[in-house]
């Protein structure tokens, strides 16, 4: 791992301290902030993130400085975080890009995203169909595919195994449904739509053949290869990550494959064990170094307009 690869990571999570104060609103219960984060603090070792976003950006450069990491996208993870993605990214437009998060089932989507879009600097939008329960085949999404088209937006849809373990440690109580979680769901809208980009995480999170087999159908889906991956689990046989990394660059090709990390909370930071474990597997698939670039960074890179 001599060589020195350019990094662009395409999946972050800006936990803010409006994602946090959000959420502990949600959940309505009547202890202060102040005891709530404390309580985060002790029961899980999370540290309370500085009220400013872009304090928490200059966090985030320091980790991308200590690791050499080139760009990160940021994820705004619930739709009343968009502005703090947004603060980051404008403080710092040559670190970051931002995705935000959106409610299908919300009123005026239309409106929602012509903000992010035009106002907020947005690039992406995420869905999590399992959490808000609403199919992505679901006509009211058309808008948001039709938006996409007209903005060259990316759409991250998030599909298998979901869980959210912020959201957990907080205490919400989310219903995650998985009955909305199968990729193939996104066939007819990847097909209606194919200028629209598509990025699955996790490589399906559990749902790996139906991944491969709606990535063998539309060249306009995408794979991102973040988090641990411990989905390959609880599959009914025995596969190691490296398998999923050679049979996914059978079926996608290296040129629709994402590299991401997950990261999130602090004081974890970025997720430096992701990317080792990934690149050593790379190298061991035996690709070659122009391959291993576009996945790192490439491949985001042509989906961003670079
Ligand atoms: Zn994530």
């Amino acid at each position: 791992m001599e060589e020195k690869f350019e990094v662009w990571d395409a999946h972050v999570h800006f936990f803010s301290f409006n994602f946090f104060k959000t959420l502990i609103k949600m959940k309505g219960e009547e202890k202060t902030l102040n005891e709530e984060f404390a309580f985060l603090k002790e029961r899980y070792g999370i540290e309370t993130p500085p009220v400013s976003p872009v304090q928490l950006a200059r966090r985030w450069i320091d980790e991308m400085e200590k690791y050499g990491i080139s760009k990160l996208v940021l994820f705004a993870s619930i739709p009343e975080d968009t502005v703090s993605v947004s603060t980051a990214v404008t403080a710092f437009p040559d670190k970051f890009f931002g995705f935000f998060t959106l409610n299908p089932l919300s009123e005026n989507i239309d409106l929602s995203i012509k903000h992010a879009v035009e106002n907020m600097g947005m690039k992406g939008v995420v869905l999590f169909p399992a959490l808000y329960h609403v199919h992505v085949y679901d006509e009211l999404l058309e808008r948001i595919y039709l938006l996409a088209e007209e903005y060259n937006l990316i759409v991250f849809t998030h599909f298998g195994i979901l869980k959210i373990p912020i959201r957990e440690m907080i205490g919400v109580k989310d219903q995650i449904d998985g009955t909305y979680g199968n990729p193939t769901d996104l066939h007819r809208i990847a097909v209606r739509h194919p200028s629209v980009n598509f990025i699955i995480p996790h490589f399906g999170a559990g749902y790996f053949r139906e991944l491969l087999m709606l990535g063998a159908q539309c060249k306009n889906v995408y794979v991102d290869t973040s988090s641990s991956n411990s989905w390959i689990k609880i599959l009914p046989y025995k596969i190691d990550l490296k398998t999923v990394f050679a049979k996914t660059i059978d079926i996608f090709g290296v040129d629709r494959i994402i590299f991401g990390t997950d990261s999130g909370v602090f004081p974890r930071g970025y997720r430096i064990d992701i990317l080792n474990q990934q690149l050593e597997i790379l190298n061991e698939i035996g690709l070659s170094s122009d391959e291993i670039q576009k996945i790192l960074s490439g491949n985001l890179k042509r989906l961003l307009g670079f």
